[in-house]
């Protein structure tokens, strides 16, 4: 079977952005050796990621899991569901067996994307947020799959409650904190959990997450796209897609001072030993 040459390891072909032609950003990035994992945000996009993941033999997985912002009323993005149920989400409550039945699926390769987002917080939505996510952590040392968390200004509930369940000095591999947007010593505690990081298109054209990058080990870095969101240079301004993962590995290489060939080798191994892929 063909090798990878960059995994995104968290990504979202199933969302609505993509409805019109999925299978031909899919074939694009599969025919130029990049792998993806399509990351769940609650029921739906859990569901189409898994049915995606199914039609490709490999190089296509997906995760299963509830965002924190879907876990309340407001929050809409019609680039996620689509027009016509772009309004609001239904607020969901994460329920345990049907996502454990999900979890339990061939193609599925890690739990979330969960954890805490404070960037639009409702009023009780703090609770809400935390109740899910523990349900979440639980459903991934459940059925052995690793954790895909987000967090959003929200990094001191983060790290108290990843604390109940893993140690500092941990050996494990817990799972991904997917584009981290925290400081050193956040980033420190949380490797010292066994986490590892992703990164994506920002760091083509922020300078912010340099000197994070820097101090994080090589083996504890994988790439990602996010897309339809953050578009990398020199792509800005239009709809993103796995394919351009690449871009986010030449600028990596160029902060780790390694070639690009050796930066895509080391996250392809990192994102297999995690996922499990
Ligand atoms: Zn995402």
């Amino acid at each position: 079977m063909m090798e990878p040459k960059l995994i995104d390891a968290h990504t979202h072909v199933q969302f609505a952005a993509f409805e019109e032609d999925a299978d031909f950003v899919i074939k694009r990035a599969l025919d130029a050796g990049v792998w993806m994992a399509n990351v769940g945000t609650q029921q739906d996009t859990s569901e189409s990621a898994i049915k995606l993941a199914e039609k490709y033999p490999e190089g296509v997985y997906a995760t299963v899991g509830l965002h924190p912002i879907h876990t309340d009323k407001s929050f809409h993005d019609e680039q996620e569901l689509g027009g016509d149920n772009g309004f609001t989400s239904r607020g969901e409550e994460f329920d345990y067996e049907l996502y454990k039945k999900l979890a339990k699926h061939s193609k599925v390769v890690a739990i979330g994307e969960c954890g805490f987002d404070y960037y639009r917080l409702q009023t009780d939505s703090k609770k809400k947020q935390e109740a899910a996510f523990i349900k979440q952590i639980e459903l991934s040392l459940d059925v052995k799959k690793p954790l895909m968390i987000h967090c959003r200004q929200g990094f001191g509930d983060l790290i108290r409650v990843l604390g109940m369940y893993f140690n500092q000095g941990n050996s494990g591999k817990p799972g991904i904190i997917h584009f981290f947007s925290g400081n050193l010593k956040e980033a420190a505690t949380l490797l010292d959990m066994g986490f590892s990081f992703t990164f994506g298109g920002v760091i083509t054209f922020s300078r912010d997450y340099d000197e994070i990058i820097k101090l994080i080990p090589r083996e504890r870095i994988l790439l990602e796209t996010d897309a339809p969101y953050v578009t990398p240079a020199p792509y800005r301004g239009k709809r993103n897609e796995p394919l351009y993962v690449v871009e986010v590995a030449k600028k990596l290489a160029g902060l780790k001072d390694a070639s690009l060939e050796e930066i895509s080798e080391q996250t392809v191994k990192n994102t297999r030993e995690i996922l499990g892929i």
